[in-house]
């Protein structure tokens, strides 16, 4: 389908059915709908509809969900509403590195203002998941899909990734010889600028050194390269500052407390802590239990041998922590799909 304008509007929806919310016209949005076409949970068509020269926002609270609903008008003056939440969605995923399957049918969806934790023993396939959200060519996606507010994240250049609002920590962070903290955020802020936008340098740096203080990092650290001669601990918590930096919709931290003692676990998780809120969405993957209890996550979910074979609430970390991951492997062979 061609669309030639595109909107975005907030509608709360009381019921999980999409359909019967529009032909209420909830908000007065959509009185002018006339008939459905076709409908199903992702997408909606509708006929003999007059497009308004803009279509009016309306959000209201909702005991439910607030969904995001993009508007489309096609060539032939038909609207087109995609339904997507606001949310990082793996379906189905399969990668490949070589001709080795590593992640083998993982679905996952983290919506903006949650905290999800994916636990799993070592070589359960967890970084290779966040390297191929990053985009890193020697991983191959050989079935499913990743989208970021509805959006085909893999159909993106890794730059647009993090421009549409994606950051990754890895759990080996990179040596940037020759470039200071300072000026590798100052490019990555202003990158994210619309043409001809300079990113104004009191407020940037009264910015980054609020930042750093939040997670207890020396200003002197602002004129060193970034990650040369770090300590595994200055390491994450230049990851974080970056994190704190950046304010992205979806943030993935791959083993963001290995290595750190417990007084710098605590900082950095008082720097995620502090970002958390209804704007983003957080994928936390980690080994151990330990981090969990500073970090609390919304939901847990387990991965082994390249799929999640449980998910629940918090508790569930604890559970792991006292059964141990062969408890979780014993249910390999039945993937869980989350919501
Ligand atoms: P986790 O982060 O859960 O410990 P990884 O995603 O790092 O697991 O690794 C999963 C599996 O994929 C391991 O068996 C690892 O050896 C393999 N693997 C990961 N990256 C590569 C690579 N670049 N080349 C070959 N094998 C890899
Ligand atoms: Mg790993």
């Amino acid at each position: 389908m061609i669309c030639n304008r595109l909107f975005n509007s907030l509608v709360a929806l009381e019921t999980d059915s999409l359909e019967t919310d529009l032909r209420g016209g909830r908000g007065g949005l959509l009185s002018g709908f006339t008939e459905f076409v076709c409908s199903n949970r992702d997408a909606f068509f509708l006929e003999n509809y007059d497009p308004p020269e803009s279509v009016p926002t309306c959000r209201r609270e909702s005991r439910f969900r607030l969904l995001e609903i993009g508007f489309a008008i096609d060539a032939n003056r038909r609207i087109f509403l995609t339904q997507f939440m606001n949310e990082l969605r793996v379906e189905n995923l399969y990668v490949a590195i070589g001709d080795q399957q590593i992640v083998r049918g993982l679905s996952l969806a983290v919506p903006r203002g949650e905290v999800h934790a994916i636990m799993g023993p070592n070589g359960s396939g967890k970084s290779t998941l966040a390297k191929v959200m990053a985009g890193h060519p020697d991983y191959h996606v050989t079935k499913g899909k990743i989208t970021m507010d509805g959006e085909d994240l893999l159909a993106l250049e890794p730059d647009d990734r993090a421009r549409k609002g994606l950051f990754l920590a890895f759990q080996y962070p990179s040596e940037v010889p020759g470039v200071t903290i300072a000026n590798f955020l100052r490019a990555a802020l202003q990158s994210r600028l619309p043409e001809g936008e300079e990113l104004e340098a009191t407020d940037y740096y009264a910015k980054l050194y609020e930042k750093m203080e939040l997670l207890g990092m020396d200003r002197s650290f602002t004129s060193r390269a970034v990650n040369e001669g770090f300590s595994g601990g200055e390491k994450k918590r230049t990851e974080i500052l970056q994190l704190a930096m950046l304010e992205p919709n979806y943030a993935v931290l791959d083993e963001t407390d290995s290595g750190l003692d417990i007084d710098a676990l605590k900082t950095v998780a008082h720097g995620v802590n502090s970002l958390r809120g209804s704007k983003i969405g957080i994928l936390l993957i980690t080994h151990y239990q330990r981090i969990l209890n500073y970090i609390v996550p919304d939901h847990v979910h387990v991965m082994v041998q390249g799929r999640i074979v449980r998910s629940g609430g918090k508790e569930l970390a604890l559970e792991l922590e006292e059964r141990g991951y062969d408890w979780a492997r014993a249910g390999a062979d039945e993937p869980v799909l989350t919501r």
